[in-house]
């Protein structure tokens, strides 16, 4: 018999849970469809004045495209502030380890370039010379240049850091895209040049969660599908992590995993009741 709910004693009740941060793909919805008591959960969270926000690690699309798309889903009162992409948490990190406006070279797509400055970060172009940081994100608009500059700077020993560890983006059918960390695995390649990957599941992530929400580590749960990205993420930053089963990991794989979840659960069902 498995043994469901609560798996760490020491862990926060989920009704002392102030902001649940939450994975979408595998946790509110698969593909198109809703997943049963998403829909209840957030409305209950809305009407209970609980923060909830929604997670991705695609730094390639815009937020506003996450709030149609969840609105497509039937999911009420989400805003452009509900959405956090591993690109905020890569603002957060170079506003936060540079003392002035930092001077970025960003392979990334023209989406994630607005983003970065619409937040006062100005952007070297490609080709150029030098920079406080060489970023890079799922760049679905990669190219030679990009790559080259890239190289050069990481070369001559400017801080190279990548939104999010993934290596492919999962697509319809079996399809799937090279992802940001098998473009920096490029650059590595040519380098030797590590990045700093700042998305699901650095500490990174976290640190930009508590300093946007102003909630204390105690109060905010990160509730996810994978092991090795949402779950991990908590455990680094010290939050509560919550297992949902209704996605990609099975009980046998947290069984037989070396990540432990706080919480193992069916769906964002279970969370629904817990808190009604
Ligand atoms: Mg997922």
């Amino acid at each position: 018999m498995y043994k469901m709910g609560k798996m760490n004693a020491k862990a926060p009740d989920l009704k002392s849970i102030g902001c649940f941060v939450l994975d979408m793909d595998g946790t509110v919805n698969l593909g198109q469809t809703p997943i049963k008591g998403a829909k209840e959960l957030l409305d209950l969270l809305h009407g209970r004045g609980i923060s909830y926000y929604f997670f991705t690690n695609n730094s390639s699309k815009s937020p506003m495209g996450y709030v149609e798309k969840l609105e497509r889903l039937g999911f009420e009162n989400v805003t452009l502030d509900s959405i956090m992409t591993s690109g905020d948490v890569m603002v957060h990190y170079l506003k936060t380890h540079c003392e002035e406006a930092p001077k970025v070279y960003l392979a990334g797509t023209p989406e994630l370039e607005a983003q970065f400055r619409q937040t006062g970060i100005v952007l070297e172009p490609a080709g150029c010379s030098t920079a406080d940081f060489a970023v890079l994100g799922f760049d679905t608009t990669f190219d030679f240049e990009k790559a080259d500059t890239l190289c050069r700077l990481a070369a001559q020993g400017v801080p190279f850091v990548a939104t999010n560890i993934d290596r492919v983006c999962p697509l319809e059918g079996d399809r799937f895209w090279p992802d940001c960390g098998s473009m920096a695995a490029m650059v590595t390649h040519a380098t030797g040049v590590e990045p700093v990957f700042v998305g699901k599941p650095s500490a990174e992530t976290v640190n930009y969660i508590l300093d946007k929400t102003g909630m204390d580590r105690s109060r905010v749960a990160m509730v996810g599908d994978r092991l090795y990205t949402d779950i991990k993420t908590a455990v680094n930053g010290g939050i509560t992590g919550i297992a949902v089963l209704s996605g990609e990991i099975s009980y046998e794989d947290i069984e037989q995993g070396d990540v432990a979840p706080d919480y193992i659960l069916d769906s964002v069902y279970d969370i629904y009741t817990a808190l009604k």
